[in-house]
């Protein structure tokens, strides 16, 4: 059997972290086995469902790296495929033509909540062997309904959650398809999952309810019926449900605050999956030992920051020339001046060690891309008479030396043997004339980048 997977977003909003998690799970089952994973846009809810956010979808699949092999299918273009079906069904026996109006479908509901039950469709348009059914009312053009079992029980083995066994008489005879004809959801699901001969269901537990209705679905249908495996939500670190208070919600805000697809891939494969203490792992490793055995049965919680550090590793990793490309654009826009100013790559080198994301890395670069504007209250403070002679016989060694960072720390450390200082009393003016920060990466290492022309000429500026 080949495994066939399938993420498949109502498209009323942004790509968020619960459906880019299902979707990694779905995709690296289907890669494990050198199966198939196929994308479904279950655009059906046309009051909600938008262009902008199937494009947000796919463009946090594509972020992600998440490749389809087969899709994107537009339900709404499956209308009549499903039509079809319904037709099928009503031949069949499986489906019933239902006059009630809505009117009195709620007046039913409202009958048996006063008697205390829990309110179904009572099943006066079922037909049944030796049954009367109404006469058909005029005017009234009719829903389809599903002809559920009565009696007996639905089950499967959930793969994360294990047997779960829902009773027949909790369900209704369900609406497939509406006056105008239009399906509704559940069955357009089962229809799909058929026809798209998906093995595997790897959705979110919010779909529990609709399982067993969509397994009576494809029974009737004589479809084969998929592995489900519900996986449970993600909460914040509070145990309160995700939402913006827990930060970005939307996968595509990860890459606009500077994190790496490879960072939120392997934080996403962690929530709720684990392999022993594993937690830094390339997708490639991922797909290699993704089973869904080890998928928690308890909801995750979303820890910012453990992402963060997990950016901050991929970061490190990364090579210079990928994160200059990514942090030049973000440079720009703070009007960063390229010319006479140190090349992005050695900067990044230096800077990168101590960034959890691009834009951090992209503030701290732009210490070597602006103008130092010393604040005249730290030159007081820094900059003292005591000072000056050791920074005046800093630069005049500065002439003689081989410009690099062991030099410049020989070269400092002489001064401050001469003039009896300690380090931070040469270092912070050094780092205060030539960058305008007291907070900088290690002073040698910066003024090597600076390069000496730039070095003396903001001394000598700056120290007036
Ligand atoms: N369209 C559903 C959703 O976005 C998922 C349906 C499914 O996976 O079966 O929640």
């Amino acid at each position: 059997m080949t495994v066939r997977t399938r993420f498949a977003p109502s498209p009323t909003g942004y790509l968020h972290l619960g459906g880019a998690r299902t979707a990694l799970f779905s995709w690296a089952y289907a890669r494990h086995f050198g199966g198939t994973f196929i994308l479904r846009i279950e655009d059906t809810d046309l009051e909600r469902s938008t262009p902008e956010a199937v494009q947000a979808i796919l463009d946090g699949m594509n972020w992600l790296g998440l490749q389809h092999d087969e899709g994107p299918f537009y339900q709404m273009k499956r209308m009549d495929r499903y039509r079809e079906v319904v037709a099928q069904m009503l031949e069949a026996g499986n489906a019933y033509l239902c006059y009630c109006t809505p009117e009195e479908v709620e007046a039913m509901r409202e009958r048996q909540r006063a008697i205390g039950e829990k309110p179904r469709y009572d099943g006066t348009w079922r037909p049944e062997p030796g049954k009367t059914l109404p006469p058909v009312p005029e005017g009234i053009r009719p829903v389809v309904r599903f002809k559920n079992p009565l009696d007996g029980d639905v089950t499967w083995n959930d793969v994360v959650k294990g047997t779960i066994t829902i009773s027949n008489r909790e369900l209704d005879d369900l609406v497939i398809a509406r006056p105008d004809g239009t399906p509704t959801y559940n069955f357009c699901v089962a229809v799909d999952d058929w026809d798209m001969r998906i093995t595997h269901v790897i959705r979110g537990d919010d779909h529990v309810n609709n399982t067993p209705r969509q397994i009576n679905i494809l029974r009737a249908l004589g479809a084969p019926l998929p592995e489900y495996g519900h996986v449970p939500m993600i909460l914040g670190a509070d145990g309160e449900k995700l939402s913006k208070r827990h930060g970005a919600v939307s996968v595509m805000e990860y890459p606009a605050q500077g994190f790496l697809p490879e960072a939120m891939l392997n934080y996403l494969a962690r929530l709720g999956w684990s392999h022993g203490d594993e937690e830094i792992f390339s997708m490639e490793q991922f797909i290699q030992w993704f089973d869904l055995d080890h998928l928690s049965k308890s909801p995750a919680q979303f820890n910012p920051e453990k992402l963060a550090w997990l950016n901050n590793h991929y970061i490190r990793q990364s090579d210079d020339a990928r994160l200059a490309a990514l942090v030049r654009p973000l440079l720009e826009k703070e009007g960063a001046q390229f010319d006479g100013a140190p090349a992005l790559e050695p900067v990044i080198a230096l800077l990168k060690e101590r960034a959890n994301t691009i834009n951090e890395l992209s503030e701290a670069a732009m210490l070597f891309y602006r103008q130092p504007r010393p604040d005249p209250a730290l030159m007081a403070q820094h900059v003292t008479e005591a000072v000056r002679p050791a920074l005046a016989q800093f630069i005049g060694q500065c002439r003689g030396i081989e410009w690099n960072k062991a030099a410049l720390s020989a070269s400092m450390k002489e001064v401050l043997a001469a003039h009896k200082l300690k380090m931070p009393q040469l270092a912070m003016p050094l780092r205060l004339l030539v960058t305008g920060q007291l907070q900088t990466p290690s002073i040698d290492a910066v003024l090597e980048l600076f390069g000496r022309e730039t070095v003396l000429a903001r001394l000598e500026k700056n120290l007036g």
